[in-house]
Parts: structure tokens; sequence; C-alpha cells
């Protein structure tokens, strides 16, 4: 199956630069050439919104993509905006603004970000940080290679950037 040049496709192990950015032109996050981050195409190992515009690239291309917070980090979930008591959290940790804890709801281990510290209630948040925002992607494809028969049985790939065994 192989193609010259090679495009992303399902099963490809990419690797990419980036710089994202908000509506505001606020940077939230980056990945340099010279650390990019690697990831199997095609099985959700990225965001839907940013899988899809990789799709047919390149090695080398370019691109700036928007993306809606439903192609992103989803849109967010005001029932994941909860008041605890104290009780729950450990006793031996000061709770303060901005710490995650690790919690289960309906079978998912969902991250929980301490929002409000009061006297004895304690406010999380358990949407994801970047969800409800519009993310702003300058990507560039660094790595692109088709996957090996070990790393599609995995669901992963192995070597830089990715797993070692
Ligand atoms: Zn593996």
């Amino acid at each position: 199956m192989s193609q010259n040049p090679l495009t992303i496709q399902k099963d490809c192990a990419v690797g990419i630069s980036y710089v994202l950015t908000n509506t505001e032109g606020e940077e939230l996050d980056r990945a340099d050439k010279s650390s990019p981050l690697h990831y199997l195409h095609g099985v959700g190992q990225i965001i839907p919104g940013l899988e899809k515009a990789l799709e047919d690239l390149k090695l080398g291309d370019k691109k700036t993509v928007t993306i809606a917070p439903k192609e992103g980090y989803g849109e967010i979930n005001p029932s994941l905006r909860m008041t605890f008591s104290k009780d729950n959290f450990p006793k031996e940790t000061e709770v303060k603004p901005g710490m995650k804890f690790f919690a289960e709801s309906e079978g998912q281990r969902i991250m929980l970000t301490v929002m409000v510290v009061r006297d004895t209630e304690v406010d999380v948040d358990g949407n994801h940080p970047l969800s409800g925002q519009t993310l702003k992607f300058e990507v560039e494809v660094t790595h692109l290679r088709e996957a090996t028969k070990e790393e599609l049985a995995h669901g992963h790939i192995h070597g830089p950037g990715g797993h070692h065994h």
C-alpha cells in the first residue's frame, strides 16, 4: 500500500510540530520541531478536528486550522462543575485552586480541577481545560511513515516520541 509521496492516512505514524492559540491569540500549548508530537493517525489519539485537517498532508506540509469545540475538547458540560465537602479530599493535602484530582464518574476516570476553596466546601470543574474553546493550530508535518504491524497491533507508535517496551 505504499504511495509516493506518502500522505497522511489511517495507520500512518505521524510527527507534528504545532502552536496552539485561542481566539484571542494567546498561546495555549506548543510542540517545537525539536520535540514534536508523535501519534498513530486514524485511531482517535488526537482531537477529531486536528486529525481530519491533517489527512492527506505530506511530510513538510504546513497548515493553519481553526477547530470548533465540538471537534476539539467538547462543549462545556455544566454538570461537571460540582461542589464537594472538604471531607472528600485527602486530609494531609492543603487544597488550593488549580490543583488537580482524579475521580471516577460512571465508570470513567475524570480529572477535576479545583476552582474555589471555601471554609468547608470546594468547587471543582471536571471539564477539560480546553473544552468550550475554539482552537487555532499552526501545524507542520515533521515525521511521516507507515506504522509497523506491531505498532498497529498495540494501537500506538514505538521509537522516538512513542512507547518504549
Ligand atoms: Zn507497543
